[in-house]
């Protein structure tokens, strides 16, 4: 079967490549967040917007958040702004001698394939896995996840403590690339999870990737989040101008940090056509960030959307980023990965 999908495809499904999941292990998930974690401002903030401040009293925290994204996806899917999302699983941070540390979040892979193969969910989820390459099982733990329908291996360097340019990727990088799956790795600030080596938010960090022809998707584009951030925007365009195989996602660009990098972006034709769209959910998003561009009135409509889902898609393309953005995922995970979760655009499954 082929895997390229043609670019004269009329319906690609559009696909969000950016979901967090997490849970505190209720019914049995594996799930993890440490307790100063769950406790901070950050996160009571986003149980709040979530609704779900209290449901770790309940023991039903991690049901209860996967339905509120099932119903976040539906609605989107409903009101035909989206098609399917890609989740992640969040691997255990790891030494520099392969000892497992007491990590602050933590989603098991298996968790992840047990959400996408729900039959009630069926088309709209795609797993993609997270393993830690200095793990003394992580060839063998990244080829299992490969074989039970991966889409996607998931990286968060600068918080996780990976080094892409540590010998221990090598053997990774290369299986990654001769099963043509996507590395998603986090570039530039991040707030949510607790950093240990800012340095590696750098996207110059993935060019040994890139080299031996791993297919990369920069998450945040190298953007800079917060006031004090590193800036590596220009870093990411460079590697995106040269390297066939590098893409960046626009997770998170819907917030008071990251909304100022579409114009930007805009600016920038040929790097316009490498990015990939992603929300960074459960990431609150908001329009007004983007008043000047788009007027008040225009705002508050955006702002009225219920889903968060739906009103971050709705924003970006109200800013302007084209259709090829939110369709670019199809293209990258190829056709066979989206057919073996049953997300179908009408052509691709026939
Ligand atoms: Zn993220």
């Amino acid at each position: 079967m082929k895997d390229e999908i043609p670019s004269t495809q009329i319906s690609l499904p559009v696909i969000d490549a950016h979901i967090h999941l997490a849970g505190l292990g209720h019914g049995g998930t594996g799930c993890s967040v440490s307790s100063r974690k769950f406790n901070s401002v950050m996160f009571r903030m986003m149980r709040w917007m979530l609704g779900i401040y209290n449901a770790h009293k309940t023991g039903r925290l991690d049901q209860e958040y996967l339905e509120i994204l099932d119903r976040e996806v539906s609605s989107a899917v409903a009101n035909g702004a989206l098609n399917a999302v890609v989740i992640y699983a969040h691997d255990h941070i790891y030494s520099e001698n392969g000892e497992v540390q007491n990590s602050e979040l933590y989603v098991p892979n298996d968790y992840v394939f047990a959400c996408a193969e729900r039959e009630s969910m069926r088309g709209r989820y795609l797993p993609a896995m997270s393993v830690h390459p200095y793990r003394r099982d992580a060839l063998d733990e990244t080829e299992r996840c490969i074989e039970r329908g991966a889409v996607a291996m998931k990286w968060l360097p600068n918080s996780q403590g990976m080094d892409p340019c540590d010998r221990r990727c090598t053997a990774i990088f290369e299986l990654l690339a001769a099963r043509k799956m996507p590395l998603i790795v986090h570039t530039g600030g991040e707030h949510t999870v607790t950093v240990i080596r800012p340095e590696l938010g750098n996207p110059e960090t993935l060019r040994p990737a890139l080299d031996l022809g791993v297919t990369v998707i920069m998450a945040h584009s190298g953007t800079r989040s917060g006031i004090f951030d590193d800036h590596w925007i220009d870093e990411f365009c460079a590697l995106a101008r040269k390297y066939p195989n590098c893409w960046g996602d626009t997770a998170a660009f819907c917030t008071p940090g990251r909304t100022r990098w579409i114009p930007k972006l805009l600016r920038e034709q040929d790097v316009v056509e490498k990015l990939i769209h992603g929300s960074d959910y459960p990431v609150p998003v908001t329009a007004w960030f983007a008043l000047k561009e788009l007027g008040c009135a225009k705002v508050r409509e955006l702002n009225r959307i219920p889903g968060i889902l739906e009103r971050d898609i709705r924003i970006k393309r109200a800013l302007g980023l084209p259709d090829a953005v939110f369709t670019n995922v199809a293209r990258v995970l190829g056709a066979e990965k989206l057919r073996r979760w049953f997300v179908c655009g009408e052509n691709l499954c026939q």
